[in-house]
Order: C-alpha cells, then sequence, then structure tokens
C-alpha cells in the first residue's frame, strides 16, 4: 500500500479526498506508525480545523478500507501505519509480560472459510495471553 494507492481505494470507494485527508495520508509515507494524536499534533499547524475527533474518526475509516492497519501496542494505545498487508499477533506472558510475534497467522487459513459464512473479511485482530515456557517451566 502506498499514498496513490490509498487514493485510489478512496475513489472507488466514493470517499472524498479532501486536503486534510490527503495530508492525514501522507504522514503515513514513511511508513512508520503513528498514535491518533501524534497524526493530530502534525496536522494541527497545518488544519487548525482538524480536531482530534476528526483524526480519529479518519484513521478508523481508513482502517475499514484496507488502507491502514491497527495494532495496540503494550501501553494500550493504538499505532496505525500503511497497511501492508503483513502483520503479527502477539503472545503476552501475564506472568512476567514477555510479548512473541507468531511467525504465522492462525486467521489466513480460517479466512476464506469465513469469509463464504459471515462475509468478506478486511482485516482482523486477536491477541493471545497465557504463560511463556520459561514462567511454567519455573514453577516446577
Ligand atoms: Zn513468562
Ligand atoms: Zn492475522
Amino acid at each position: 500500500m502506498n499514498i496513490k494507492e490509498a487514493v485510489e481505494i478512496l475513489k472507488e470507494k466514493g470517499v472524498r479526498i479532501t486536503p486534510q485527508r490527503q495530508a492525514l495520508l501522507k504522514i503515513f509515507a514513511d511508513n512508520k506508525s503513528y498514535t491518533a494524536r501524534q497524526v493530530a499534533e502534525f496536522l494541527r499547524p497545518i488544519y487548525p480545523g482538524f480536531s482530534y475527533d476528526t483524526v480519529y474518526r479518519n484513521l478508523k475509516l481508513f482502517c475499514q478500507l484496507g488502507i491502514l492497519g491497527e495494532t495496540m501496542a503494550p501501553d494500550g494505545v493504538a499505532r496505525y501505519s500503511l497497511n501492508t498487508g503483513e502483520h503479527h499477533h502477539y503472545f503476552t506472558c501475564l506472568r512476567c509480560g514477555v510479548k512473541v510475534a507468531l511467525e504465522s497467522c492462525p486467521m489466513e487459513e480460517s479466512k476464506i472459510k469465513l469469509s463464504k459464512k459471515i462475509g468478506s473479511i478486511t482485516y482482523h485482530r486477536f491477541e493471545l495471553f497465557g504463560e511463556c515456557k520459561s514462567c511454567e517451566e519455573g514453577k516446577k
């Protein structure tokens, strides 16, 4: 996903491409992830009327369209970045707090089956919590 593709999606979906929305998209051109608050701060000097709520709503809209992806950081704050199609799911140990990314997405295989049943899935997220191997072994 790049900015040009993102604009194409907006056109296709009939979403109005305002200068504000374009400016918002451009922030993500460096392929880094930002929180809604950071995005709002970048935009404030250029578009003082672009409030945090509007920024937030647009970020959510872009996620729904598959332009942006949302990841939840350990601090509980959502970060947004251009949807590269690649994503990770994490296992968090409730005991020591270690966080490991799963090598593959367990959702990929069931997605096709589910899509047939419930409708097309744009994106998904889930997180796993439990006790990691070393904590488990430490208890023995
Ligand atoms: Zn652990
Ligand atoms: Zn997945």
